[in-house]
């Protein structure tokens, strides 16, 4: 065992980044900070290095001694050839992250450690294992804590690959369980949401440079009174701000007021579908009977612009459900909208449930990619779903949408910052390309920010806030790859 380590940390590229699918901006977003945040456990003395495979070339000839690789479900397929591939190196392989903990017996064939759910207890045993020369093949996550964690090796994050370098987790999991996500399947065996303590966020946040920041977290905003000490104590930094949250936590009194009066400039939002039944089979009851509209209206009132996320393909789900849906949201004003197909993941509620009723088509975790019908919907042929999410998209995104979306708003500013904020997101897509091979993405941030910037808005308390924005696309990185 080598006194100090070489450590290679990799976010390997999901399936999509070799298909037409592919949008380098979508993945130029957030850096990897869950491997940043495990190799803030390593030695001082260790040679460790963090590789992102959305945004640079890997480099296979060298002979570390540990091998760390975080698994999405898409990018299984490619986290198990570069096991193998070091493996075969010489190297000690541990696979971690949601597909391994839904499928441990799957990621083990390529793995000399597995870890099942959040990494805060697993990993530092793992560690002290590892150095004893005892390692085991499989850690399973119970003890759940984001307390007094060891800073996060933000150095060894490539700044200037990501157009949102400031990415920040205050907090892990969800209080909800909603049969689609992740999260249940994720969190099992322990506490499925907990949060980090309001100073040690405030110090990490006070440690980020610049202005803007992006809250990964699944629900800012699923503990009220740890939401409201911490958007209290960020008043006065001067920061503008995105994360996700419910209905429900947009409609409380008080919650998102103080959050757009501490740079709150846009929301995503999982109204997921706008029939009660669908909310009703998907246990996602925490929207069930709240007045989407109002939740839109009041975000809108207050300088948040909303990132709406719709899923497709739930049991209630005619073929007319995409013009509805994309009708309904140009009318409520949506900036932007992210439309998913239903996705039965393994280790879901949802993914038991269709595989009793026979309705799984198969398990080419590849297609698992919220673009592919991958079960067998209740109202249409799986076709038909697939065309209907692509023509959602389209119709949204068409510029005539973009500025009957825009011509909801009140004054000028709001509208152009509608348009542009849209427009810049889903329309020039061929510019972002160019920026992002010359590696000048982050470069943009502060353009963004100064497009984003719309009127200042007044809150019912009488603060003033300043408004500014970026495009919002965080659903890869969430536990929930269907928000
Ligand atoms: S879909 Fe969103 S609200 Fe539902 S459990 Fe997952 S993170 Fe929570």
């Amino acid at each position: 065992m080598p006194r100090h380590l070489r450590v290679k940390m990799i976010l390997p590229a999901l399936t999509e980044a070799t298909s037409p699918f592919w949008r380098p901006i979508k993945y130029s977003l957030f850096p990897p900070l869950g491997l940043a945040t495990l190799a803030g456990y390593l030695d001082d003395a260790d040679e460790v290095s963090i590789h992102d495979e959305h945004v640079e070339r890997l480099a296979l000839d060298d002979h570390p001694d540990l091998v760390v690789i975080q698994t999405y479900i898409t990018s299984a397929r490619r986290a198990y050839a570069l096991a193998d591939h070091y493996r075969a190196r010489g190297a000690y392989v541990c696979l971690g992250g949601l597909h391994t903990t839904s499928l441990p017996d799957e990621a083990s064939r390529h793995a000399d450690s597995v870890f099942i759910g959040p990494g805060e207890d697993t990993w530092p045993a793992f560690l002290a294992d590892f150095h004893a020369g005892r390692p085991r093949p499989r850690y399973v996550s119970t003890t759940r804590t984001l307390e007094d964690l060891p800073p996060i090796r933000r150095d060894l994050i490539k700044r200037r690959l990501y157009l949102v370098p400031n990415s920040i987790v205050v907090s892990r999991g969800c209080p909800h369980t909603c049969d689609f996500c992740y999260k249940e399947a994720f969190f099992k065996g322990g506490k499925s949401f907990y949060t980090r303590r309001v100073d040690q966020a405030l110090a990490e946040i006070a440690g980020l440079p610049g202005r803007h920041l992006y809250f990964l977290d699944d629900h800012l905003f699923g503990n009220p009174r740890f939401a409201l000490a911490l958007f209290n104590d960020m008043r006065g930094m001067g920061r503008i701000w995105q994360a996700a949250g419910t209905v429900q936590s947009v409609l409380a009194p008080g919650l998102i007021e103080q959050a757009a009066a501490c740079g709150l400039r846009s929301l995503f939002v999982g109204f997921e579908t706008l029939s009660q039944n669908n909310l009703v089979a998907q246990h996602k009851m925490q929207n069930l009977r709240y007045d989407y509209a109002a939740a839109i209206r009041k975000l809108h009132d207050l300088g948040v612009m909303v990132n709406a996320s719709f899923v497709f393909g739930m049991d209630e789900d005619d073929p007319d459900v995409f013009d509805r849906t994309v009708a309904w949201a140009v009318e409520q004003g949506i900036e932007t909208a992210t439309f998913h197909i239903l996705t039965p993941y393994p280790g879901t509620a949802l993914y038991a449930r269709m595989v009793a009723q026979g309705r799984v088509l198969h398990s080419n975790w590849d297609l698992y990619d919220t673009r592919h019908a991958v079960f067998q919907p209740a109202r249409m042929t799986p076709q038909a779903l697939e065309a209907g999410y692509w023509r959602a998209y389209r119709q949204f995104y068409r510029w005539r949408n973009i500025f009957a979306g825009a011509s909801v708003k009140t004054g000028l500013a709001s509208r152009l910052r509608h348009v542009a904020y849209a427009g810049g997101w889903k329309k020039l897509e061929p510019l972002w390309d160019i920026i992002i091979r010359a590696r000048q993405v982050t470069r943009m941030l502060p353009m963004l920010e100064r497009i984003l910037a719309g009127p200042a808005q007044t809150t019912p308390t009488g603060a003033r806030t300043e408004n500014a924005g970026l495009p919002d696309s965080a659903d890869y990185v969430r536990t929930t790859a269907q928000k």
